[in-house]
């Protein structure tokens, strides 16, 4: 039996634990890590797909210089030369790094030390600036200092929890399961504050369904409640505090523009009042906004004004998205910052950072930010890029703009995992990098939680580590002594050293302790939240009432709110709130691998109002056209009484690699919030209207299909792939327009009626290709055509199961593969069976649980409409 390793799952910032074990190709099984006290052995379905998403089919193995490959020397001296040539032509302020919240401490660190310490500028930024600046903002305003002040275990120890802009239930869902576990035991409230009723819902007590943009109203109106009841805590707030009565002054706001009912706000503000052990837990839907510094203080404030802060089942909680975006604050990967949570324009950090790198000098004042970074590489004033491990040309707002932006930049690496993300085909030179299960290194947490990521798989090809890049580029850059690293443990101790330098000043950030770490150590770490210093050790911040500004106390923002940057006009009359789902990550390089991933949604998709809807006539699985200002996209319709009147949600993931017309972030505003640098993703207006197909189409194939329709959207099914299309064209002859889409079934088995036409191929006695064509939106099983990919497949050409064999319908456990239809008949069949019941029958939700709030929702669909599904 081959050994186990703990490792730690790479996607969201819940950091769960996971146990890895090799199984002797180029796999791994895996399992949740019992012992890690982010997840005590629960995993998501992410989570437990990992070990299905290391394959090797779209990796960059060498070097690629110009799409061609290359030997590492040549690619390395080149992007050494270029760096160099720009820096001694423009000054170190035309180049730029733009980084990720993948990459593991250790790569930050280097990249960071390069870019700050001897390029002499602070042109590096991340993907993190997309994701949570909001709050490093909101927290370096209230606190002095980007701190995270509680734990998870206080959302256990709550006795309310708050969720603002947070749909807990599928963006962190095992920290979801943990408060769901609390709420079982301990009768904890929940509160949801969102636009969307999301799965999330399912859990709430109340949900305050509120007008896209206005949460700082909310909290305001919290606050103004707070002190008119004579519930402040005068003792916190006049021995730690500053700016309470101003933050009171322009906290009096008209709550009638949260579109919420007085009866719902009151019912908030007294239970938020009256509950001691209060913890608000905030995320993106905060932060993606054009005033999110403003609503992560408007939160603060209320905890602040009660004293509920970093003491047991109390306090703000800001949850990440990415693995390790805290990782990147604490090493400096943001503009602003310089290392180990100090300060680029405090002279004495910056002193300090410059003698223990032996740097020559460091920027004084902050680098670009994201949005800004892309605009000054349109404009013509970075003339060397370099992108690592993340996919902007699909995850940036106004992504058409970055795309022009790189392939004007006079010089763009990229260093990745594939060659073919829509980012990495724009690029000069690709440089192949490790990916999870090859890296090595540490990660850090939303609660402060330090994990190790373990290599267990050996790089394929001639991948290297990011660290090693970085590195290698250095010292080919003339830094030869500053860059001479080995192995990613002596960056972690210098890494650990600086933060002691940082804690001698006083900063929240010291793992110092860590310094001296010997290898073995570090290889057997266990996880560790900080600080780890000789005078402090994990816990909580701020119960003592001691912060990090220069007064060490607290600060009361006094803030109002704004209505989002962009303004509905008659022309773009909806606004569009966008997200994540369950069960893909980010741009899907790596969650698409997997067919398992892809049953939950395998387009992408509209969440619309049933009288938006309605108003537009669009009926469900229509395609709908979404245009703004800064482009469109084509998602299929998918309506539901759970999304907001006039704010349609669509997911974020789709690239062009699997839905070229979905790309989402080519539709959304680049707007930013002022303080925080981030981008307002979740506001952006829009026109919709029915896209005017003349047919659709569906198919499996056992090889990737190569699409050129308007519309199409691609997903791997167990064997081989799926995929739905669609187009305006004039189609006369089904058979021949059949054989321009798929030359491969030019010798099939066919029938063509005058609405619609299906088309099969076996080869070798297995199904090898299948497509169906209508005039309408196609209706077959599309999870059974799927499943008789490479099966003898009899019934294919029917589209549905015959009458002997059930039809599970579309999968909502992806974990146990249970469809809809098998759900709903349990329930049917158990009229007042409990959840645990229907789990126990058909096997759903007994895994992971991610889904146990959809099949909450099936159990209270109606009766009646349960048996008509
Ligand atoms: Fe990974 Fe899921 Fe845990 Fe997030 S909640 S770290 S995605 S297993």
């Amino acid at each position: 039996m081959s050994e186990v390793i703990r490792s730690t799952c790479p996607y969201c910032g819940v950091g769960c634990g996971v146990l890895l074990k090799r199984d002797g190709e180029i796999g791994l099984k895996v399992e949740g890590d019992p012992d890690h006290p982010a997840n005590y052995g629960r995993l998501c379905s992410k989570g437990l797909a990992l070990g299905e998403t290391t394959s090797l089919n779209d990796r960059v193995l060498t070097p690629q210089i110009g799409g061609k490959d290359a030997d590492w020397d040549t690619a390395l001296d080149l992007v050494a030369s270029k760096f160099k040539s720009a820096i001694a032509e423009h000054g170190p302020d035309s180049v730029a790094f733009y980084v990720s919240g993948q990459l593991l401490t250790e790569d930050y660190y280097i990249a960071n030390k390069l870019m700050k310490g001897f390029i002499g500028s602070a042109n590096i930024d991340t993907n993190s600036r997309l994701c949570m600046a909001s709050t490093v903002a909101g927290h370096k305003r209230a606190f002095g200092s980007d701190t995270v002040p509680g734990t998870y275990e206080d959302l256990e120890l709550a006795d309310l929890v708050v969720l603002v802009g947070s749909n807990l239930a599928w963006c962190h869902p095992v920290l979801y399961q943990r408060l769901v576990a609390a709420r079982q035991e301990r009768g904890t409230k929940v509160v949801v504050v969102d636009p969307r009723r999301t799965s999330t819902c399912e859990i709430a007590d109340l949900h305050l369904k509120i007008d896209i943009g206005s949460d700082v109203a909310l909290f305001n109106g919290l606050l103004a409640h707070l002190k008119q009841q004579g519930q402040i805590d005068q003792g916190f707030v006049g021995a730690h505090t500053d700016g309470f009565e101003a933050a009171v002054s322009s906290a009096q706001e008209d709550l009638g523009q949260t579109g919420l009912s007085d009866h719902d706000i009151q019912a908030f503000f007294a239970l938020f009042g009256q509950t001691e052990k209060t913890v608000t837990v905030f995320s993106q839907g905060v932060n993606q906004s054009s005033s999110g510094t403003d609503k992560v203080n408007a939160i603060i404030n209320c905890h602040l004004a009660t004293g509920r802060i970093g003491k047991p089942g109390m306090g703000p909680f800001s949850v990440t998205g990415q693995p390790n975006a805290m990782g990147g604050r604490e090493t400096g990967g943001l503009a602003n910052m310089l290392a180990a949570h100090m300060d680029l324009e405090n002279p004495a950090h910056n002193a300090a950072v410059k003698d223990f790198w032996s740097a020559e000098a460091i920027p004084a004042t902050p680098g670009l930010k994201a949005i800004d970074m892309f605009k000054a590489v349109a404009a013509g004033q970075i003339k060397a890029l370099w992108i690592a491990c993340t996919n902007p040309v699909v995850s940036f707002p106004q992504a058409g703009d970055v795309a022009e932006a790189i392939k004007a930049c006079d010089f763009v690496v990229v260093s990745d995992l594939s060659a073919t993300t829509d980012t990495a085909k724009l690029a000069d030179v690709v440089l192949p990098a490790t990916g999870w299960g090859e890296k090595d290194g540490t990660v850090t947490n939303s609660d402060r939680t330090i994990s190790r990521q373990k290599g267990v798989l050996v790089p394929p090809g001639q991948a290297k580590h990011d660290w090693e890049i970085y590195a290698e580029v250095g010292r080919r850059m003339g830094w030869t002594r500053a860059f001479d690293y080995q192995k990613p443990v002596e960056i972690f101790r210098e890494h650990a050293a600086l933060s002691g330098i940082a804690g001698g000043f006083g900063r929240d950030f010291d793992i110092s302790g860590l310094s001296d770490i010997e290898d073995a150590e570090y290889e057997s770490l266990v996880p560790t939240r900080w600080p780890i210093s000789a005078v402090r050790q994990g816990g909580r911040f701020f119960g003592d009432g001691q912060f990090f500004t220069p007064t060490g106390r607290a600060k009361f923002l006094a803030v109002s709110s704004k209505a989002p940057a962009t303004k509905r006009l008659p022309k773009y009359p909806y606004r569009l709130n966008t997200g994540r789902i369950r069960d893909q990550w980010h741009t899907m390089t790596r969650t698409a691998k997997t067919a398992r991933l892809s049953r939950h949604f395998a387009e992408p998709f509209l969440q619309i109002h049933p009288k938006d809807a309605s108003d537009l006539g669009l009926k469900p699985a229509d395609l709908a056209q979404i245009t703004s200002p800064h482009g469109h996209a084509i998602l299929r319709v998918l309506v539901s009484e759970h999304a907001t009147l006039g704010a349609p949600f669509a997911p974020m993931h789709w690239t062009g690699e699997y839905a070229p017309a979905a790309t989402i972030g080519n539709v959304i505003s680049a707007a930013t919030d002022p303080f925080s640098g981030q981008p307002e993703s979740k506001a952006s207006v829009i026109a919709i209207s029915k896209f005017a197909a003349s047919w659709y189409g569906f198919a499996v194939s056992l090889k990737p299909f190569e699409l050129k329709t308007e519309y199409w959207a691609q997903a791997r099914a167990d064997k081989g792939w799926r995929a739905e299309f669609s187009g305006t064209d004039d189609v006369s002859d089904w058979a021949s327009f059949a054989n321009t889409l798929m030359p491969s079934l030019s010798q099939c088995a066919e029938m063509i009626g005058p609405r619609a036409a299906r088309f099969a191929l076996w080869e070798d006695g297995v199904l090898t290709a299948a497509l169906f064509l209508s005039r309408g939106p196609v209706l077959v099983a599309r999870d059974f055509v799927a499943a008789q990919l490479g099966q003898a497949a009899p019934d294919v050409m029917v589209g549905q199961p015959g009458a002997n064999r059930p039809n599970p319908g579309p999968v909502v456990c992806s974990c146990m593969n249970v469809g809809r239809n098998t759900i709903l008949s349990a329930i049917s069949n158990a009229p007042g069976a409990s959840l645990d019941e229907i789990c126990a029958t058909t096997s759903a939700g007994i895994t992971c649980g991610s889904c146990r709030s959809e099949l909450v929702e099936l159990m209270k669909m109606p009766r009646l409409q349960q048996a008509a599904e």
